[in-house]
């Protein structure tokens, strides 16, 4: 993906701040920080959306994504780690290669999700769309 943004910092085409590579995943300092320390864990290679990644890289990614949770709270003093992954425009994602954000959270940040719950108008509905999803399982 010659115009992917991802894919030219995992090329070095364009400079990041490495935290950790190897020869399939590349983490580095997320430019416009949730919080101050938050990283992105990407794979070298391609892939968009989860849905399309191979099963045994996207083990990788979520495991790579535990060790810098880890780093962030023995290196950086975090007291808790919010792990994310957006897949497409209406999830908010921006960069179309997979990423793992992985956030540390300090206590009294500031920082507030606007987890906006909703309610269901009944049991049925619920009971419905985990019928709908289980379908395709
Ligand atoms: P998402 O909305 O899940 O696609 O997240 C994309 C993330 O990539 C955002 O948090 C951006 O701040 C981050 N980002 C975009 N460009 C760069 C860059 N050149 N270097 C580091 N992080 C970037
Ligand atoms: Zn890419």
């Amino acid at each position: 993906m010659s115009d992917c943004i991802f894919c030219k910092i995992a090329n070095k085409e364009i400079p990041a701040t490495v935290v950790f590579e190897d020869d399939d995943l590349l983490v580095f300092m997320d430019i416009g920080p949730i919080i101050k320390g938050h990283a992105l864990v990407i794979p070298k290679k391609h892939y968009d959306p989860v849905t399309k990644t191979p099963d045994d890289l996207l083990a990788k990614l979520h495991l790579t994504a535990k060790r810098i949770a880890q780093a962030q709270m023995n290196g950086l003093g975090a007291d808790g780690v919010n792990i994310m992954q957006n897949n497409g425009t209406a999830a908010g994602q921006e960069v179309p290669h997979i990423h793992v954000h992985v956030i540390p959270r300090f206590e009294g940040d500031g920082h507030h999700w606007n987890w906006n719950a909703k309610k269901y108008d009944d049991f049925d509905e619920m009971a419905e769309l985990a019928d709908k999803m289980r379908k395709h399982l």
